[in-house]
């Protein structure tokens, strides 16, 4: 089996969606391994992000995710990196399909950084990375 890292992002947690999105992920037979609402730190967003690092968007970024708080899980089942993304779908939330957590519930609000409700890791590799990161000794 394998393992992810999902954030309900600041804008998710706000608009009350935190049950909407792990409703997907729990109807889509995924299980979740580990769930905390918590606030994220310049500290681990230094990490977490450090592959964007130099990118125009990397302060906005990481001021929208210090902006309120984050909800983390863990969520395992085979394929589950790919198959989150595919549920999360497109990054830019004006184009990403309908059916989608983004396609359905967010858009563009004309600010710096897209706000798109929702992380999950790109590749199993990124997948530890992150969950050793966000929930060290998992
Ligand atoms: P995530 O990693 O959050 O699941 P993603 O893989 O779709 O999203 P990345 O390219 O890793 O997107 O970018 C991380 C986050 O940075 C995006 O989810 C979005 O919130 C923000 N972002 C990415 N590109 C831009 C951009 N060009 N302008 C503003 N914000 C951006």
């Amino acid at each position: 089996s394998q393992r992810t890292l999902v954030l309900v992002k600041p804008d998710g947690v706000a608009r009350g969606l935190v049950g909407e999105v792990l409703r997907r992920v729990e109807a889509k037979g995924y299980t979740l391994v580990a769930l905390e609402l918590r606030r994220a730190t310049p500290e681990l967003l230094a990490e977490h992000y450090a592959e964007h690092a130099g990118k125009p968007f990397l302060q906005p970024l990481v001021d929208f995710m210090l902006s309120g708080p984050v909800v983390a899980a863990v969520v395992e089942g085979q394929r589950v990196v790919e198959g989150f993304r595919s549920l999360a779908g497109a990054t830019d939330p004006t184009v990403a399909a309908p059916g989608t957590i983004r396609g359905d519930l967010a858009r563009d609000w004309g600010r710096k950084v897209i706000e798109n409700i929702v992380h999950g890791s790109d590749s199993p590799e990124s997948a530890e990375r992150e969950i050793g990161l966000w929930f060290p000794g998992l």
